[in-house]
């Protein structure tokens, strides 16, 4: 039997950096600055810069991220914000856990982003706010979501944690809405060795308001003006991340030429649908996520043929369990079905994507 294709090498990866990592490690232990301290500072100050965003807040997770940030818009209790039934639960979670309501819309059925015609057709005098997913790394329509929320007086929280480095008309995303929300969990494109997340925002006022919240609602050391929480970056995985956002950009780079690979390889298989990439998007591939009636079988005979796959996401957020009780659809919750995402990162060499192609083509020629 051949090598597997690994759907995600964090080994590979680790033993690719090893000796920027352990350095970084070992100067975090030197320090003795845990929590907080310059460690933290520089990795804040330079993830603004890469986002090319006023600020930036490290916090423990990219789930704590999207809550800090929409409590520290102060929506009226029972507000309601739409999110896109294609997500991962973090999305949605937050929007709960902040004390305010969760209004499911469809994904578009090229993009799988949100879909603002049916996002319309969610609009009631309780609206308050919008969150774009910028999913699978690809930003969504940054222009038509900002002149939606125009319309209707909405704010914009946009969930960025599959799109670092991500754009819309060679802008990054993040930096159109009130704020973006990042997840540094070890398999994102820029991921900690362990948990980790960041808001970026070009508003001081909301900056200074989440900062406080994410450090007990103080400034100073026991000034509290309000009760907040604990939520914050820890100074080993800042380092960390520090030391892996000056490979970002390669590895973006060769992201984006196994999708291209992939996209020119399968563009004439019938019966499977390849991502569509907008031409005003900077997509950094977090996933590549083909569509197929024929899903199951794909995902079998990939298997059989020692190829790791993942489906993103295999049941639509209003489906699940935990959201019953909202009785709420979407007409792209059945696209769940038909989801799969191929191996994707800069692990994958020219023989595994060569295969990866090989055997989706056999399984459609079959
Ligand atoms: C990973 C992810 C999150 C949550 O991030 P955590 O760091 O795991 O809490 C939120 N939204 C989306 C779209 C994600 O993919």
């Amino acid at each position: 039997m051949m090598q597997p294709i690994r759907f995600l090498d964090l080994r590979k990866q680790y033993e690719s950096i090893k000796t920027d990592i352990d350095a970084a490690i070992a100067e975090t232990l030197e320090s003795c600055q845990f929590v907080g301290g310059p460690a933290v500072a520089r990795f804040e100050r330079e993830f603004a810069d890469y986002q090319r965003a006023r600020h930036c807040l490290g916090v423990a997770n990219g789930t704590d991220a999207v809550e800090i940030a929409l409590s520290a818009l102060r929506l009226p209790p029972g507000s309601e914000v739409i999110v896109p039934a294609n997500s991962f639960i973090a999305s949605s979670e937050a929007v709960t856990t902040a004390g305010l309501k969760v209004v499911f819309c469809a994904a578009d059925s090229d993009t799988s982003l949100i879909d603002l015609v049916d996002a319309r057709k969610r609009i009631t005098p309780q609206t308050r706010a919008i969150m774009p997913v910028h999913l699978y790394g690809q930003s969504c329509d940054m222009d038509a979501v900002m002149a939606f929320a125009h319309e209707f007086e909405l704010k914009v929280m946009e969930d960025c944690a599959q799109a670092h480095g991500a754009e819309w008309n060679g802008r990054r995303v993040g930096t159109f809405g009130d704020a973006g929300t990042f997840s540094f969990y070890p398999g994102k494109n820029l991921g900690a060795y362990g948990d980790g997340g960041a808001i970026v925002s070009n508003d001081d006022t909301l900056v200074r308001r989440m900062r406080m919240i994410a450090n007990h609602g103080r400034v100073e050391k026991y000034n509290h003006e309000f009760e907040g929480r604990n939520s914050r970056l820890d100074a080993l995985q800042a380092a960390i991340l520090s030391a892996k956002l000056k490979h970002l950009e390669g590895w973006i780079a060769a992201r984006q030429a196994v999708a291209a690979f992939y996209s020119r390889e399968l563009s004439n298989v019938k019966g499977l649908q390849l991502p569509l990439v907008r031409d005003a998007a900077r997509h950094v591939f977090h996933l590549f996520v083909v569509r197929t009636p024929r899903r199951d079988a794909l995902q079998l005979h990939l298997k059989a043929s020692g190829i790791e796959t993942g489906i993103h996401y295999p049941i639509a957020l209003p489906r699940l369990t935990a959201y019953q009780g909202l009785h709420q659809s979407t007409s792209s919750d059945a696209v769940a079905d038909q989801l799969l995402s191929l191996p994707m990162g800069e692990h994958l060499g020219v023989a595994d994507v060569g295969r990866v192609v090989h055997e989706v083509r056999a399984f459609f020629q079959a």
